[in-house]
């Protein structure tokens, strides 16, 4: 598409915007005192509010308060069944079946269980392997898994870099680099979309590598889920979580997902951390001291789910399906990158600059700027923008990344945040 930094092209995009009326099923927050509208790209941290969500609690309130504790088992909505809601609806957004995918607990504690069973290291395979600038929850895990089983970091924990002087990977250097550690490495831990620059990795190649050397593989998709399409059935991924907050909507600290592949599913060999909530649902109330878990993802589930996030998480992915799932939604989410950074490479060169992959198919729907212009400092910029009603975010030391999601944000915006930008760049330094 060619684009041009004449506001009136963002309202014939607007305009044409198949998804348009989804817009109106957020609530985005009062702006700052002072600035005229909330512009709010910051879907990657925590989603804006689906109304529906409100509903839905609410609902789940009222059953409470009417039914009690034979909320548990009655009607459509009982909560013993809660995360089997979602489990459709997440499998489809990861590309895997129901059987694949559970909601459950947070993701760090997830990835802790799931390390738990699949990395299982020996004497001469022990290490993991994760990205240097891996987000700092996901490295204490990988950590601390090492050391639980008797091992060191220094010499367990492998990471691979950005090359000098760059912030992306390369995805070449990720599979040498496991190809390298071979034998020796027990289990690949890596995000689908890095936090931090907001790169797309190429979750089939990783596989591919790790299971190459006889790796399991986990990925992290806390930044991924709903943002970018993913096959984690196809592409082999051994075991992966996410958590459901960000692009998904479903409430702060809300429920997480994992997914275990099928192949895993049946097999009793694995090590779990157990609870009753892992038993089959048909005999589970008989209370009997010997764990018989389905062939399932359910198998995982240690406590009973929280119904209240529950409820959150099955409204806010409703709009996924309403909207034809991640696929659609992400063409609109590459023209809405593509012209946020049209905009910025126009208007900021040598002031501006994004850290970011700039092929639409190793990027999201985040954007990670750096001001490059020696004449004013990038947290006194973030500051300015940040009151004049941008939500966006600071990530230590030096980038702004800003995200513009397809279900809610408009190309207005994204033209109206360059014009703020610009603002914050030419007031004088204080
Ligand atoms: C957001 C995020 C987390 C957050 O972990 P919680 O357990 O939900 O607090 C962890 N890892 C990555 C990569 C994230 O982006």
């Amino acid at each position: 598409m060619k684009f041009s930094t004449d506001p009136a092209l963002a309202t014939r995009l607007d305009a044409d915007d198949e998804f348009a009326r989804f817009r109106d099923e957020f609530e985005f927050p009062t702006p700052p005192d002072g600035a005229a509208e909330s512009i709010y790209f910051v879907g990657n941290s925590l989603g804006a509010l689906p109304t529906r969500v409100r509903g839905a609690v609410t609902a789940e309130l009222d059953r409470w308060g009417n039914l009690g504790v034979a909320g548990h088992f009655t009607g459509d909505l009982a909560w013993a069944d809660a995360h089997r809601l979602v489990a459709a609806p997440m499998a489809r957004i990861v590309g895997g079946s129901s059987d694949e995918v559970v909601a459950m607990n947070a993701l760090t504690i997830n990835l802790h269980l799931l390390l738990v069973s699949f990395y299982r290291p020996t004497p001469q395979r022990h290490k993991i392997l994760i990205e240097e600038h891996a987000f700092p929850s996901d490295h204490f895990a990988a950590e601390s898994q090492i050391r639980l089983h008797g091992f060191d970091p220094d010499t367990s924990l492998v990471m691979v870099s950005p090359r000098p002087g760059e912030e992306a990977l390369h995805d070449e250097d990720i599979t040498a680099a496991i190809a390298e550690h071979g034998d020796s490495l027990a289990t690949v831990l890596l995000p689908g979309v890095q936090y931090y620059t907001g790169q797309v990795l190429d979750i089939e190649a990783v596989v591919k590598a790790g299971h190459a050397v006889g790796a399991t593989v986990g990925i992290d998709l806390a930044h991924a889920v709903g943002n970018v399409e993913l096959s984690l059935h196809d592409h082999g991924v051994d075991f992966a979580t996410w958590c459901t907050y960000k692009y998904l909507n479903a409430s702060p600290g809300g429920v997480s997902g994992i997914y275990v592949h099928q192949r895993h599913l049946a097999d009793e060999s694995l090590p779990k951390l157990l609870g009753w909530w892992g038993t089959r649902r048909e005999t589970r109330f008989e209370m009997v001291n010997v764990f018989d878990g389905p062939a399932t993802a359910e198998s995982w589930q240690v406590s009973n789910g929280p119904a209240l996030q529950m409820a959150a998480l099955r409204a806010s992915l409703e709009l996924f399906d309403e909207a034809g799932g991640v696929a659609a939604l992400r063409a609109k989410s590459m023209r809405q990158t593509a012209y946020l950074q049209y905009l910025i490479d126009e208007l900021f060169e040598g002031r501006v600059q994004s850290i970011t992959p700039d092929v639409a198919e190793r990027r999201g729907c985040q954007i990670s700027l750096q001001i490059i212009d020696p004449s004013i400092e990038g947290q006194l910029v973030f500051d300015r923008i940040e009151a004049a009603g941008v939500f966006c975010d600071w990530r230590y030391p030096d980038v702004i990344r800003v995200a513009p999601t397809p279900l809610y944000n408009t190309f207005a915006e994204i033209r109206r945040f360059v014009d703020l930008l610009a603002q914050a760049l030419e007031m004088p330094g204080e």
